[in-house]
């Protein structure tokens, strides 16, 4: 298949498309590279410097290839950002997805996958959380992903095109040959942030928060491969050949604490790990761990890296390797 990857040079959208170049699929990514990186992006995919609230560029993009399916990975993703800019959010995140999905009818794509997130759980009434849990997101973030979402199902009606949304718990870890991994600047996630202590560049973690309703009072995440993930996506798209449009709930399962992370990260780098206690952060929730059964029964999909320590392994080589990322933060 062609497949178009909005955000292939970020995170998730570049270990994606290495995934799918592996499979014999052919790429093309469209990415602004205000927080992606060219360096992510694999040699074999076909590389457009775009943004999607182009949307004159956006119709060229589309005149010029015909696509089998799109994988929708660009947008803002820091929840207390958008809770402190709304407006960026609201403005890239909702009227970028509704260019592209605009742009996806008009050139009757049938396939759409959509990088959706936990974060339209805010207040689970069941954990593990499954696809049956009422959708409140948590913040502005979570509500672009919501609208992303109802956008999705009209499409559907409108247009035929058939899509998944899958709603990722924590996504970490890196490909183990460990030449592309997760490199966000200003970083806030925790793994990378523990690992960049590790490394000498912090002197501690700041852990927000010991007065959770959790043992050890420090928030439980459900911590899911970055490489799982991608698996989860090529599935999906193949999966949605039946003609039926879905959504799923990705996680590994499994919770840790923040401490249990810790003690995880300690053991894989040999470094003590100074932390101290600090504020909650706005918007955290006690605990978020997915029931992923419908994809591992509908797709047959499961987790590979399924203990704690490979993912913070894997990111480990990535982070030690490549201390300053790909090299090209803009400060
Ligand atoms: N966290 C922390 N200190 C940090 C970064 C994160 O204590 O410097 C905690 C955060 O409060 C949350 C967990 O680690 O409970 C995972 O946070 P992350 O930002 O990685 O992912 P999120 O769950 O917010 O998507």
């Amino acid at each position: 298949m062609k497949v178009l990857v909005t955000g292939g040079a970020g995170y998730i959208g570049s270990h994606v498309t290495e995934l799918l170049i592996e499979r014999g699929h052919q790429v093309v990514v469209y990415d602004n590279l205000v927080a992606g990186h060219r360096a992510a992006v694999h040699p074999h995919a076909t590389f457009v410097h775009g943004d999607l609230l182009d949307q004159e560029q956006l119709t060229d993009l589309f005149a010029s290839h015909t696509f089998d399916g799109v994988m929708h990975f660009a947008s803002h993703i820091l929840v207390g950002e958008s809770m402190q800019n709304p407006w960026k959010y609201l403005r890239d995140n909702v009227a970028g997805t509704t260019n592209l999905l605009e742009a996806v009818a008009s050139a009757h794509v049938r396939r759409f996958i959509l990088s959706s997130t936990a974060n339209l759980f805010d207040k689970p009434q069941h954990i593990p959380i499954n696809e049956d849990e009422p959708l409140i997101p948590g913040s502005v973030y979570g509500e672009t992903k919501f609208i992303a979402e109802r956008m999705l199902m009209w499409m559907d009606k409108l247009y035929e095109l058939k899509y998944c949304c899958l709603r990722y718990f924590n996504a970490s870890g890196a490909h183990p040959k460990g030449h592309i991994g997760e490199d966000h600047y200003p970083e806030t996630h925790l793994i990378p942030i523990v690992l960049q202590v590790a490394l000498g560049q912090r002197d501690h973690l700041t852990i927000y928060g010991s007065d959770y309703n959790t043992p050890d009072g420090t928030c439980i995440r459900d911590y899911i491969h970055v490489l799982d993930l991608g698996e989860a996506h090529i599935m999906a798209l193949e999966a949605l050949a039946d003609g039926r449009s879905r959504v799923y709930n990705l996680g590994s399962g499994s919770g840790y604490s923040v401490l249990e992370v810790v003690e995880t990260a300690r053991a894989v780098t040999g470094h003590p790990i100074p932390l101290q206690y600090g504020q909650r952060r706005s918007g955290d929730v006690d605990v978020l761990v997915a029931d992923s059964s419908r994809i591992k029964q509908e797709l047959g999909w499961s987790p590979k890296y399924d203990h704690l320590q490979r993912i913070v392994e894997t990111a480990w080589n990535w982070h030690k390797n490549h201390p300053y990322g790909f090299g090209d933060r803009k400060k």
